[in-house]
């Protein structure tokens, strides 16, 4: 069983890059098990094209499954589907550990009566044997996971951003897939999803992240923050919990231990001290900007630049000149 199976995930009829991260992780694992990558995708019609991206990132077969039911998250039909597709023989059924591969992938584990190793972070292969890092105790900690019964097939969830999404320049052959009974009829089903502001990038999508922490001294001051994003052009805005627990921005935008985990190409930290529970959501960054005016601020270890100044002088020369920047390109 040398091969590995994923599930690529689809949001609003759009391939996550959660998707592709957990493609090129099983690319890398297929690799040293000298095997192939099977990845399932299910979606409503048209979600056919997303088989190309995922060839492009290791994929060597996707069983794509059309039918409205999957238009939404639908985890009853998605755990039959990929269960049914696992016990063909596997050597692992990769999950990207999203809010949905969370749901998703202890169920698929009950289902199969399968090992689970959740929200992991490094995975390779050991004298024949699975091991697996897991982060514990805000990223302090890191367990090793020895999966003994290498026989049997494990389910294993990965942290958003802790494996790249890497291009394998491969054309992935594609196998209409049947759903497995009716998945309308099911007794969970997403009846209403509803999304805050439409317009705003999502964090785990947006190749720039302009995060604000306290020493923007008020909410009114994010203004500063949302500029320099809106100047960036592609860059979403994130926070601290310190000032989502103040009411200054929604919780949605927090990230952190408690918050979201991102890992764009630029994370702008604004005002932010760089307390543990900040880095365990935004380390895994291409790369790191801070501005604080102390210059023994815990972010700054972290940070590929640092400007130590003050943010109120700092960012909006930043803005100006990533405007005028932009301006003449
Ligand atoms: P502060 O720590 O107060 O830092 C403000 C920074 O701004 C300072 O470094 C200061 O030097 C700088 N500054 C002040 N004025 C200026 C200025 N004019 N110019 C430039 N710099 C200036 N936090 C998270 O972010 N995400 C989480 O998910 C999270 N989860 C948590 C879970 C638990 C169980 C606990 C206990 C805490 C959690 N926290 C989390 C909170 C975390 O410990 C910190 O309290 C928080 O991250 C601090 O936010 P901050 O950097 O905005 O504020």
């Amino acid at each position: 069983m040398p091969n590995v199976l994923v599930y690529a995930e689809l949001r609003g009829g759009d391939l996550r890059k959660i998707a592709l991260e957990t493609v090129s992780a099983a690319r890398s694992l297929a690799d040293t098990l000298g095997g192939e990558v099977h990845a399932v995708l299910a979606g409503a019609t048209g979600s056919g094209a997303h088989a190309a991206a995922l060839g492009e990132h290791g994929a060597d077969v996707v069983f794509h499954t059309e039918h409205g039911a999957f238009a939404v998250y639908n985890p009853e039909a998605l755990t039959a589907l990929i269960a049914e597709r696992a016990r063909s023989g596997y050597a692992a059924v990769l999950i990207g550990g999203s809010a949905r591969g969370r749901d998703l992938a202890p169920r698929l584990a009950a289902r199969l009566g399968a090992a689970l190793l959740s929200d992991v972070t490094s995975l390779k292969l050991d004298g024949g044997a699975l091991v697996a890092t897991h982060p514990v105790y805000t990223g302090k900690v890191a367990v090793t996971l020895r999966l003994t019964r290498g026989d049997d097939v494990a389910v294993v969830s990965l942290r958003p951003a802790a494996f790249g999404a890497t291009p394998a320049s491969r054309s992935a052959r594609v196998e209409a897939v049947p759903p497995v009974g009716d998945p309308a009829d099911v007794r969970v089903a997403v009846s209403e999803i509803s999304s805050g502001d439409g317009r705003k990038l999502d964090l785990a999508e947006a190749p720039v992240i302009v995060s604000g922490g306290r020493g923007l001294k008020a909410p009114e001051n994010f203004k500063l923050v949302e500029d320099l994003a809106a100047a960036f052009g592609n860059a979403a805005v994130g926070a601290t919990r310190a000032v989502t627990d103040d009411g200054w921005r929604p919780h949605s935008d927090q990230i952190g231990q408690t918050g979201r985990q991102v890992s764009p190409e630029l994370y702008v930290a604004v005002g932010i001290s760089g307390a543990i529970q900040h880095l365990a959501g935004m380390r895994a960054s291409r790369c790191i900007v801070a501005i604080n005016k102390d210059a023994e601020a815990p972010i700054f270890k972290v940070a590929d630049y640092g400007i130590v100044g003050d943010v109120f002088e700092v960012v909006p020369a930043l803005t100006a000149a990533i405007r005028d920047v932009r301006s003449k390109s």
